[in-house]
């Protein structure tokens, strides 16, 4: 199979150069967008720091025939402030009807959860799983629908590709719900990994650190801030369950001090942390890292017995940072030191906070505009179950 892979990559970098020569009209834009976890698997594998992982990379990219790399911290960011928005009307929906299924909301920002629940847990599961899409499906959007507009063409005539860390996001990105008919083109064409990327470099004797170094684009607005890998509040898989507690405590008990002290349970990948108030809980949010866990939480949803107003669901054991195409742990060490490793350097980037990302409150109102319709159109999202021996069932929230 050569769809979504180096070979298609490849194929269209160079075909878009000769179309460049022959037929400049027909060339596409090519734009890529490239997230925290495989800059800092490659930042690992050959020893750069982050921020110049990131230009390397974009020179990279760049050589082969792209147009533009940008970084995805913008769709984070705009996914960070959708989901706390839907938790908080979830959450005043539970609270006029308790017997809704809008609680506990289940983040839905992992491909890798999200298929198995559509698969294995059909429609009882969808309506707690969050209509927020993910960063990459937000990037999607931003790209084909807000850069195609600016830069004054169709969707169709861009080129995108992400690079992350794991081969479930080429699934999301195949999902029929990012298919604009309209112009016959996905959000996102094409995935690229941390580890293809290394096995690229590799089957040419590259070294990343070799490559020509090339600012990171922000093609965003006028003003591009001083460029540097960054994180969000929380764990190298975004940041959801801490960003989201926060919110929530503001907003719905703003006399009462929240303290980010979650706690891990059962194992260091299930963690829960509360909001309480003369010992009474006034929020419980936990986070569910690798399959054994979800399946207990699922259990526990099943029985009625699940005691969390938000979950940050994610596949992987140790979350994002540890994706199953990020580039793997040398000879010499185990796949633990590399995971510490990822986790220390992405607690050394510097903090930043969506609420606070000029560029996002631009983009809100310069993009999405007054109408809360458009917001939710490029913002959220559909999940579907296949129940065996019954039809295709649609939830939307
Ligand atoms: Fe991909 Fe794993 Fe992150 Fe899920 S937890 S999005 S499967 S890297």
């Amino acid at each position: 199979v050569t769809q979504q892979s180096q070979e298609e990559m490849l194929r269209v970098f160079e075909e878009n150069l000769q179309l460049k020569q022959s037929a400049p009209e027909q060339a596409k834009l090519i734009v890529v967008s490239i997230s925290v976890q495989p800059i800092l698997s490659l930042a690992v594998r050959y020893n750069l720091k982050p921020t110049e992982t990131a230009e390397r990379l974009s020179g990279y990219m760049k050589k082969l025939g792209a147009d533009l790399v940008v970084d995805c911290c913008v769709g984070e960011d705009f996914a960070l402030l959708e989901a706390q928005n839907e938790f908080i009307e979830r959450y005043q929906n539970h609270q006029n009807n308790p017997k809704s299924e809008s609680l506990p909301m289940l983040a839905s920002s992992c491909p890798g959860w999200v298929c198995y629940a559509e698969k294995t847990h059909g429609s009882f599961i969808l309506p707690y799983i969050s209509a927020t899409k993910s960063p990459q499906q937000i990037m999607g959007s931003l790209v084909k629908n807000f850069l195609a507009s600016i830069k004054g063409i169709n969707p169709n005539q861009i080129y995108h590709l992400t690079v992350m860390p794991c081969y479930d996001k080429k699934l999301e990105a195949s999902r029929n719900e990012f298919y604009n008919s309209a112009f016959e083109t996905r959000d996102v064409d094409c995935v690229i990994t941390a580890i293809e990327l290394e096995a690229l470099l590799s089957s040419s004797n590259l070294d990343l650190a070799d490559m020509p170094s090339s600012s990171v684009d922000w093609p965003w607005n006028a003003k591009p801030p001083d460029y540097q890998v960054s994180r969000h509040i929380g764990s190298g898989s975004g940041g959801y369950a801490h960003q989201i507690f926060l919110h929530a405590a503001k907003i719905l008990h703003p006399n009462i001090e929240p303290h980010l002290d979650f706690k891990p349970l059962r194992n260091i990948d299930f963690r829960e942390v509360i909001l309480e108030n003369d010992g009474k809980v006034l929020l419980r949010f936990g986070i569910a890292n690798g399959f054994r866990n979800i399946q207990n939480l699922v259990q526990k949803l099943k029985r009625k017995k699940c005691p969390y107003d938000y979950v940050e669901v994610m596949a992987c054991p140790s979350g994002c940072l540890n994706g199953g195409a990020q580039v793997r742990s040398k000879e010499d060490s185990t796949s633990r030191d590399l995971i510490q490793k990822l986790e220390n350097l992405y607690e050394s980037l510097p903090l930043h906070k969506p609420e606070e990302n000029p560029t996002v409150l631009e983009l809100y109102n310069q993009w999405l505009g007054p109408h809360s319709d458009r917001g939710k159109s490029m913002m959220r999202t559909t999940y579907h179950a296949v129940e065996k021996n019954t039809t295709a069932l649609t939830i939307k929230w």
